[in-house]
């Protein structure tokens, strides 16, 4: 029988980390699960969920947000700051997994795990989120895109917690938008997702973010689509986006989608983003 530690800090949750690298970090143990019968038993568990110090939603004065890992998306459902200021968050959230994942998956399990479908990753793109780990040294602040390092591969060392994730001031007029593309309208995983973000001034598109994910083996910035963007109408924009989606995106075949279909959807939910800005809010 496994050993099982709950702490009651974050300090206790690192010491515990350092003193105990063959455990597993729980929270909502809603991945972990899954693929427990497919892992040998570790030796102890350390469990997060519920820990008060990087569970819930911070507003800074200067409209920076930080959301704690061990949040779940329930809770991020129930924010009316999340509604507010993130409705691009709230859309991810309402759409992962049914009632049941969404009372206990968190924020930092979806970071765990990343997996490249993972429905919260692309949003942190599309946001210049940073994710804060925390271990012996103290804490370090690290950018969702240089977080995410490969397929399921991220920057946490070994002796170190997700600790939270931070979310700088949006400019005034932030358009947000998120889509997740899959084969049912609930319960699917991912085929695509686009989760996106634009500034529009005098009908021409100022700033934009573009995260992808489900579309290779991590969630990506479309950078050069991005680029195509800014200085035109959304309408100018439409078959330059398109281009250059065609020239970085080359996504992944598996048993959920082949890389076509999945690279026109990619294409055709990004267009339906830039028509989205001509609309008058
Ligand atoms: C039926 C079902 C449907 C699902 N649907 C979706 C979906 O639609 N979209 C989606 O994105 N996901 C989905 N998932 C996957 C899962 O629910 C999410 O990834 C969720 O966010 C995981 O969070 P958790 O707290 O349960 O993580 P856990 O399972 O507890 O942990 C996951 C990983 O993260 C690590 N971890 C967790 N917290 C920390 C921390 N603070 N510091 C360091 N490491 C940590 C764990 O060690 C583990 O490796 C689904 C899962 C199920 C079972």
């Amino acid at each position: 029988v496994s050993e099982y530690l709950r702490p009651a800090s974050l300090d206790e949750a690192v010491a515990a980390r350092v003193a105990h690298p063959d455990w597993t970090v729980l929270a909502g143990g809603t991945d972990l699960l899954v693929a427990a019968n497919q892992r040998p038993e570790p030796p102890g568990f350390i469990d997060l969920f519920g820990l008060a110090e990087i569970r819930g939603i911070e507003a800074g004065g200067d409209g920076a947000i930080a959301i704690g890992a061990a949040t779940t998306y329930k809770e991020l459902l129930e924010s009316p700051l999340i509604a507010e200021e993130l409705p691009m968050l709230r859309a991810s959230a309402r759409e992962i997994g049914a009632l049941q994942i969404q009372a206990r998956g968190t924020v930092g399990g979806n970071l765990g795990t990343s997996s490249p479908v993972g429905d919260t990753l692309p949003v942190w793109l599309a946001l210049d989120a940073e994710i804060e780990l925390v271990g012996p040294g103290g804490s370090r602040r690290v950018a969702y895109d240089q977080y995410c390092t490969g397929y399921r591969r991220t920057a946490l060392a070994a002796d170190e917690l997700i600790a939270r994730v931070h979310l700088p001031p949006r400019p005034a007029g932030l358009r947000q938008y998120w889509r997740k593309m899959g084969t049912r309208r609930a319960q699917s995983i991912s085929k695509v997702m686009v989760a996106a973000t634009a500034v529009v001034s005098d009908q021409v598109i100022e700033r934009i973010r573009i995260g992808l994910g489900a579309v290779a083996d991590r969630p990506i910035r479309a950078r050069d689509a991005e680029a195509a963007a800014v200085g035109n109408t959304p309408a100018d924009a439409e078959p330059l986006v398109r281009a250059a989606i065609r020239r970085q995106v080359i996504p992944i075949d598996d048993l959920r989608s082949t890389a076509a279909y999945r690279l026109t959807a990619a294409e055709n939910v990004v267009a339906r983003f830039l028509l989205s800005l001509t609309h008058l809010r």
